[in-house]
């Protein structure tokens, strides 16, 4: 049941023009885990083209087939096919006040489409002008990401991550998840080689995205090795901040 203070901070929410936010870093930075809080905290949707694409994958669509086996070599799915995604997926009524976009865009082409996506469909209009793109890049060093990545552990149920490499984040039982008691899995590109090459792509494919953010919009840079409620609470602040400006 709903406290008076949670009801009273959901009509706040509600009532709150977020924007769009923008997840930038590397596998293994923590996006997935931020935006699922963030999302929760600020009543707006995630969008994941990952998870978007992996239930394509398990619904067999047709979108699925084209992406698997890029997905499981740890290549990226091509530009056009995640943008039409992400195009259906932002006209959803429940993307109106705002959404995190977790894993797009991952490239300067797909950063260039939804710049002129989101003006052409005028999305954030307000009396004040456009409510401007936040990008929050989650730095975390080569190093610590491989360990994270072969420990991630998640629960196909609720979407829950674990990581069986930090001792608080794993689940209470191995293997169980702590919410809903379903089976945790490892996703097939949590593998030791594909996460190399997924690592060595996002060098090549994404790194540059922080440049060409940092030229038209102000790059919030965030430690991500930090424990995670140090990173949710400075993600919250950027938000709250950005939102003043
Ligand atoms: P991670 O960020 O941990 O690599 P994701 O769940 O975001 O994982 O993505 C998994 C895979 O889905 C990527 O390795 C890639 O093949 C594909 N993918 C996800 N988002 C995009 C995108 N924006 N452009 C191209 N491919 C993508």
């Amino acid at each position: 049941m709903e406290t008076g203070t949670s009801r009273g901070m959901a009509v706040k929410q509600e009532a709150r023009l977020v924007g769009p936010v923008v997840l930038l870093g590397p596998p293994g930075a923590g996006k997935g885990t931020q935006a699922k809080r963030i999302c929760q905290i600020f009543q707006i949707p995630q969008v994941s083209t990952g998870d978007i694409l992996r239930d394509n994958i398990a619904r067999g669509t047709e979108f699925g087939k084209q992406a698997e086996a890029h997905m499981n070599r740890g290549e990226l799915v091509s530009d056009e096919l995640v943008q039409r995604m992400v195009a259906d997926r932002l006209a959803q009524p429940d993307c109106a006040r705002g959404f995190i976009l977790d894993g797009f865009p991952r490239t300067v082409n797909q950063a260039e489409w939804l710049d002129k996506h989101l003006a052409e469909h005028g999305f954030f209009v307000t009396e004040k002008g456009c409510k401007r793109l936040l990008v929050i890049q989650l730095e975390v060093a080569y190093t610590l990401l491989l360990g994270r990545l072969t420990g991630r552990r998640t629960c196909p149920t609720c979407g829950r991550i674990y990581n069986t490499n930090t001792a608080q984040q794993g689940s209470r039982v191995e293997g169980v998840c702590d919410v809903d008691g379903a089976s945790l899995v490892t996703r097939k590109d949590d593998r030791e080689d594909v996460i190399k090459e997924r690592l060595k792509n996002y060098q090549t494919q994404t790194l540059p995205l922080v440049d060409y953010y940092a030229r038209t919009n102000h790059v919030i840079e965030i430690d991500g090795s930090a424990e995670p409620d140090v990173i949710t609470s400075a993600v919250v602040k950027a938000i709250e901040n950005g939102n003043r400006l």
